[in-house]
C-alpha cells in the first residue's frame, strides 16, 4: 500500500474518508475510485477484520453471488457458499485488482466538524498519530464492535468467552454454551464434532428457526434427542464459577449447577457509535439506528454518511447484512458527485441469521 507523506497529508483536503474496510467499505472505495474522487480509507485492523474473527472454516449463510462485491464474481467451485478463508482471499484479490490504498491498522479515534463544513480526522497507528482534513466522512465500521454482556458474576473468568474461536480448544472439555440463535447452535455442533461434551442453554422454549442456518437445526435436534448434546430450555445462567454454571429455570425459579470447564456466552454484539455521537448525529428506534436518508445514506449531519451493517444499530433480529448493503456504495458515490441516486429496494428485507 502506498504511503502519503506527512506534508502531503497536511496540505490535502480529501473528498472523503472511509472508516472501515469490511466488504462494504471496500465496495464504497471502488465506487469512489471509479468516480475519480480523492478519498482516504482506514481500518483499525486488517481488511475484512470482522470476518477474520469468525471461527476457522465458518461457512457463510449467504450464497457466494450475494456477498460478491463491485460485480466481481467469487470463484468458488460449486457456486454455493464460501468459507471465511475463501472470502478473505477474495477480498484481498479485489483490493489488488482495483489497486485500492487502505491504511490498515490505523484507527480513527476522533472526527471533528468545522464551520466551513469540512472535517478533521485523528487517527492512531503503531508509529503515532496523524491528522487528516476531509470534506465528507463515510462510516462503514460495522456493528460488531463489542459483545452483548450478561453482567453475570464470573463472566470475566479466563475460561469464559463471547466468541467460539477454534473449536479444537474444546476437545475433551465440558462446554456450556449460552444462546439460542445461529452462533450458539453452530458452536454447539462444532464443539461436539471436535469431541467436547456440550450443554446448550437458552432462555426461550425453542430455537429460533428463522435465525438459524437451515441445515444446522435438524442436526442439533437429532443430537439432542439422542442425548448427545444436552439442551436446557427456558433457563438462564445466574453465576459462573471456575468449574460450573449455576442456572435458574424461568418457569419454576428452580436452580441447578451444571459442571463446565469452558463457557461460551454467544449472545450477540453491539456497535460503537461514539464517533457519530460526538458529532451530534441522531439515532432512532429500539435498536438505536443512526438516522439517515435512504436515498443518499447521509446522516443527520451534512457530509456524514453511513453504510453497511453500521446502519443497523444493535441488531437483535438480523435484517442488515452484506447482501442488502451493496447499494449503499452507489448511493454514496452518487451523493458525493451530485449524481442521480440508484433506484433499488430501500427496505432491509427479512430478518435473518447470525448472532
Ligand atoms: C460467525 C459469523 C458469520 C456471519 N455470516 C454472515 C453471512 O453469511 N452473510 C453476511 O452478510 N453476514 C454475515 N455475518 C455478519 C457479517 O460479518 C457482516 O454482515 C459483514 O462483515 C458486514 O460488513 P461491513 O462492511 O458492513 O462491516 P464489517 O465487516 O464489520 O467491517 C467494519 C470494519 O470497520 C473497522 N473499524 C471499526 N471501527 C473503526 C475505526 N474507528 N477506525 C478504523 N476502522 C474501524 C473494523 O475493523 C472492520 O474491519 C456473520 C457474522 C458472524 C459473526
Amino acid at each position: 500500500m502506498s504511503e502519503q507523506t506527512d506534508a502531503q497529508i497536511q496540505e490535502t483536503t480529501y473528498d472523503a474518508a472511509i472508516i472501515g474496510a469490511g466488504p462494504i467499505g471496500i465496495e464504497i472505495a471502488i465506487a469512489l475510485k471509479k468516480e475519480g474522487l480523492d478519498y482516504i480509507h482506514f481500518d483499525k485492523g486488517q481488511i475484512g477484520e470482522t470476518i477474520s474473527g469468525y471461527p476457522p472454516q465458518t461457512q457463510f449463510f449467504s450464497s457466494a453471488d450475494r456477498i460478491a462485491i463491485a460485480g466481481v464474481p467469487i470463484p468458488i467451485a460449486d457456486r454455493s457458499k464460501c468459507t471465511k478463508e475463501e472470502y478473505l482471499a477474495y477480498l484481498r484479490a479485489v483490493v489488488r485488482q482495483f489497486g485500492l490504498t487502505i491504511n490498515t491498522y490505523e484507527q480513527v479515534y476522533l472526527v471533528e466538524r468545522h464551520e466551513d463544513r469540512t472535517f478533521t480526522l485523528r487517527t492512531v497507528r503503531i508509529d503515532g498519530e496523524r491528522t487528516w482534513r476531509v470534506r465528507n466522512v463515510i462510516f462503514a465500521h460495522g456493528d460488531m464492535a463489542s459483545f452483548r454482556e450478561l453482567d453475570l458474576p464470573g463472566e470475566t473468568l479466563p475460561h469464559v468467552s463471547h466468541v467460539l474461536g477454534d473449536p479444537h480448544a474444546y476437545f475433551n472439555r465440558h462446554v456450556f454454551i449460552v444462546g439460542g440463535k445461529n452462533s450458539a447452535v453452530e458452536a454447539s455442533l462444532r464443539c461436539w464434532h471436535t469431541g467436547a461434551e456440550v450443554t446448550i442453554c437458552y432462555r426461550k422454549g425453542e430455537f429460533d428457526t428463522a435465525s438459524v442456518k437451515y441445515w444446522l437445526l435438524p442436526e442439533l435436534q437429532g443430537r439432542i434427542e439422542r442425548g448427545e448434546i444436552r439442551a436446557i430450555m427456558r433457563a438462564v445462567p445466574v453465576e459462573i464459577t471456575p468449574s460450573s454454571v449455576r442456572i435458574r429455570y424461568i418457569d419454576s425459579d428452580r436452580m441447578e449447577e451444571i459442571p463446565a470447564d469452558a463457557v461460551l456466552l454467544l449472545t450477540g454484539y453491539r456497535p460503537d457509535y461514539t464517533l457519530l455521537r460526538n458529532l451530534g448525529a441522531s439515532f432512532t428506534g429500539e435498536e438505536g439506528r443512526p438516522v439517515f436518508n435512504e436515498r443518499t445514506m447521509e446522516t443527520s449531519i451534512p457530509g456524514v454518511y453511513i453504510a453497511g451493517t453500521a446502519t443497523a444499530g444493535e441488531q437483535r433480529s438480523f435484517r442488515v447484512f452484506i447482501e442488502n448493503c451493496h447499494i449503499h456504495a452507489d448511493r454514496i458515490a452518487a451523493a458525493l458527485t451530485g449524481g442521480q441516486p440508484p433506484e433499488g429496494d430501500t427496505s432491509y428485507g427479512e430478518r435473518h441469521q447470525e448472532s
